[in-house]
């Protein structure tokens, strides 16, 4: 793979067939994937090969190999053009996505709460394999209201306040959605986890703004030196996936059909502009809202554990997914076109002024949550005027190591000895879990927000570390 260094933070691969748009790597040196044990750069240069793609197949800083396209990646297709969306552009994990809450407390509280806010979080926040979720759902027509209604619907049910839906990307839900593109299947698998985190990936996470870079803005979304803040990674669980592996597969047979080839099955797709298309887009729309529920029951949980274990609330600094396809309007060669953007373990960042910001965020411009791991910090961006990705920019610190790698360098309960000797408490599900995601097997996540500011794709606004963890 040829890379030519445009600049200190860009990368390019040049385009050769059967690509149609050159691949674009936001990196440092020391940030680009090691080509002999991942993949992920090969990715890029396939996904360039997608039908309609416009601009770059991008790579976000955090970039790792993944299914089809890599994490970490961007790409945008021109619908009136045969554009096409791809379910590997999205993810397994549909909207799955960060939010913030911001707490009354300061970290100087903490010592003398943390175990308690800790026990009560460990026993409300149900997380793991089969262990359960806030909602089971046997009615069939309540998963139909979460389907279409998303943190909406959980709000109406009570399990909110409506300023939380002003801090939610899409107001708290997507348009669009088609549960009768969902299958039984995925149905089956959605029904008794609403309201749950999964696996060791995702976690609830208290956390302290360690350092404040710009003052205003911190103080637009709600944040301050020295606040108690919360973060949760979820996502759309079984049903997400099971959409997902339904979509591949119908794919994979109309292919031919449209006469679309591409270099690697896991990047089956279909035009945006066609039946399967619209399932496809109907169904992950369904998950998308889905998954905000999901955050939304979780947020609710953790609102009665600070309230009666801290007297405080818990207000929404905002809620954004990093694993989504969206249709929206961009420049390109200076005409406006309609795209339909794949963000895949990338994070959305509308600049200031956007339109679909809410008011008391229009001048500051989109919050973009970045977690690192749970032994070291993650940061609270905001989208800048002009960037180079379809306002797009990195989700995470993004992988070094596999889980299997992972779980060789270290054990459990070794790691949770040592992140409670730095003074950060850790619920875990299971010894494993916690060990696949110890914090070495993660880039570092400041390196990362460098390169995403440097490249021009967002600027920091906090940092947050960590004070406790409740690990899926
Ligand atoms: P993903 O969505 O790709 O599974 O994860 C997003 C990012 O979350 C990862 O790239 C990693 O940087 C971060 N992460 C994983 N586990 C934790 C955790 O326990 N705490 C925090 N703060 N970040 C985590
Ligand atoms: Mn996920
Ligand atoms: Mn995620």
């Amino acid at each position: 793979m040829e890379l030519v260094e445009e600049s200190p933070f860009r990368f390019r691969i040049d385009r050769r067939d059967p690509m149609r748009v050159p691949g674009v790597v936001f990196a440092s040196r020391a940030l680009l994937p090691d080509v002999g044990s991942d993949r992920s750069l090969e990715q890029v240069a396939n996904v360039a090969t997608l039908p309609g793609i416009v601009g770059a197949s991008y790579a976000m800083p955090d970039v790792h190999w993944g299914y089809g396209f890599p994490i970490g990646g961007v790409a945008a297709t021109d619908v009136a053009a045969g554009g096409v969306v791809s379910p590997g552009g999205v993810g397994f994990d549909i909207s799955c996505g960060v939010r913030l809450l911001a707490t009354d407390l300061d970290r100087a509280d903490l010592p003398r709460l943390r175990d308690a806010l800790m026990d009560g979080l460990d026993a409300a926040v149900p997380r793991g394999m089969g262990r359960g979720a806030v909602w089971h759902l046997a009615d069939p027509a309540e998963l139909d209201a979460v389907l279409r209604g998303g943190s909406r619907y959980a709000v109406e049910r009570g399990h909110g306040v409506p300023r939380d839906l002003d801090r939610c990307e899409d107001f708290g839900a997507v348009a669009d959605a088609d549960p009768a593109q969902v299958s039984e299947r995925a149905v089956q698998r959605g029904q008794g986890q609403v309201g749950s985190l999964g696996s060791g990936n995702h976690f609830l996470e208290v956390q302290a703004v360690d350092a404040v870079h710009d003052e205003p803005v911190a103080a637009a979304f709600g944040l301050r030196a020295g606040q108690v803040v919360v973060m949760i990674h979820c996502g759309s669980r079984g049903l997400g996936h099971q959409i997902c592996t339904d979509h591949v597969r119908a794919m994979e047979q109309t292919m031919p059909r449209h006469g679309i080839e591409v270099p690697d099955r896991q990047l089956a797709c279909a035009p945006v502009d066609s039946a399967q298309g619209r399932a496809y887009l109907g169904a992950m729309a369904a998950a998308a809202n889905y998954a905000r529920a999901n955050r939304q029951l979780l947020t609710s949980a953790a609102r009665r554990v600070f309230r009666r274990v801290a007297g405080s609330g818990l207000d929404l600094v905002y809620d954004i997914s990093h694993n989504l396809a969206k249709i929206e309007t961009h420049g390109v060669d200076g005409v406006d076109r309609r795209l339909c953007v794949h963000r895949k373990g990338a994070t959305r960042a509308l600049p200031p002024g956007h339109p679909d910001l809410p008011a008391d965020l229009r001048a500051a411009g989109q919050p973009v949550l970045i977690p690192g791991s749970m032994g070291t910090a993650s940061y609270v961006l905001t989208g800048v005027a002009g960037a180079p990705a379809f306002a797009s920019t990195c989700h995470g610190a993004g992988r070094v190591r596999s889980r299997s790698q992972a779980m060789k360098t270290v054990r459990g309960q070794e790691l949770r000895r040592e992140l409670e000797a730095r003074g950060i408490a850790v619920r875990g599900a299971s010894w494993r879990g916690l060990a696949e995601e110890t914090p070495e097997a993660y880039k570092d996540v400041t390196a990362v927000v460098d390169v995403a500011e440097g490249a021009g794709l967002c600027r920091r606004v906090a940092r947050l570390v960590p004070l406790g963890v409740v690990k899926g």
